[in-house]
């Protein structure tokens, strides 16, 4: 029997330095010759990151035809300033954003004038129309902040009902809590023929930095797994391989179950995603 081939797309956060920016333009090359139906582009949160995402959304755009999505976080930000944003990237062509709440940068205080991902959607929506396709994020294992799972369900629910045409969920390693939450939101009345839930799929590269940001963002990581990468210790090699055929295996089972694309957090990496997606047959 043959699996039916979901689209890939990879996500990318801008980078700190010139000497960074060169490297993940080359990054870019080689993950574009992969054929992805988009790369997407993190913005920080209260505008953090809005000169360098801009930066390397316009030397992506300027380099292929493949086309770029920018995130777009709203809290902390003012309708004006997102209003810019939209029309600046309408201008350049851009027909997809990745539209999210964000996470404040400590410190900085003031939810702004759109406090939720869905006041960002409405907004969108009323500001320009059809012209974008709005992506927004979707938690198999709830958003940390969510006052109970079912409020959560409902809020995605409710940015599908508000305009978005498809959720990226945040990273698991648990392919049933996926399938859980697509039954879930189906049973809400939403196609997801018509509004696809994407596989949001984070390589295993290095043990510590991925439990210290599964934590902060709430994704679980098995006991099997947080395990293992336990016993590998510095033994990096180790760790990737094993991260390489967990992850295979969670992308195997996936597709086996009609996943309709796949959202590689790509770490700016090439490898590990090249790996994954060569193995996979996309
Ligand atoms: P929302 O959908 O607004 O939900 C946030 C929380 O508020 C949830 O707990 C929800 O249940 C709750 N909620 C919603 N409405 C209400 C209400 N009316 N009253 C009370 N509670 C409510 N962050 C960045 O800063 N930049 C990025 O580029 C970025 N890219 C991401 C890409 C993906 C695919 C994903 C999954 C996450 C990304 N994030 C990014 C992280 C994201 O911004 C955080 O997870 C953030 O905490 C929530 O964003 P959201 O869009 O899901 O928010």
């Amino acid at each position: 029997m043959s699996l039916h081939k979901p689209n890939i797309s990879f996500e990318f956060f801008p980078t700190q330095t010139d000497q960074g920016k060169e490297k993940l333009l080359t990054t870019f090359d080689e993950l574009n010759t992969l054929a992805p139906k988009y790369f997407s582009v993190t913005y920080g949160a209260g505008g953090s990151t809005r000169t360098r995402t801009l930066d390397i959304v316009d030397s992506l755009c300027e380099r292929s035809d493949t086309p770029i999505a920018p995130h777009l976080s709203c809290i902390g930000d003012s309708k004006a300033q997102i209003a810019e944003l939209l029309d600046r990237y309408k201008a350049q062509g851009i027909q997809r954003l990745v539209a999210l709440r964000g996470d404040l940068p400590s410190g900085q205080v003031g939810m702004g004038e759109l406090p939720f991902a869905l006041d960002l959607v409405k907004f969108i929506r009323d500001y320009s129309g059809d012209h974008f396709q709005i992506e927004v994020a979707a938690y198999p294992e709830m958003h940390p902040q969510a006052r109970s799972f079912e409020f959560d369900i409902s809020n995605l629910v409710n940015k599908f009902n508000a305009g978005a045409n498809t959720a990226i969920t945040q990273f698991f390693y648990n392919a049933d809590s996926y399938l859980y939450l697509r039954d879930a939101v189906e049973k809400k009345g939403i196609d997801t023929e018509a509004h696809p839930l994407v596989a949001g799929i984070m390589p295993i590269i290095n043990a510590s930095n991925l439990i210290r940001f599964a934590d902060s963002c709430g994704a679980d990581i098995p006991r099997y797994i947080r395990r293992q990468l336990a016993d590998y210790g510095d033994d990096s090699k180790a760790i990737r391989q094993f991260g390489f055929e967990v992850v295979l295996q969670l992308c195997e089972r996936l597709i086996k179950e009609g996943v309709p694309a796949i959202h590689f957090y790509s770490m700016n990496k090439v490898q590990p995603n090249k790996r994954l997606v060569e193995a996979l047959g996309l």
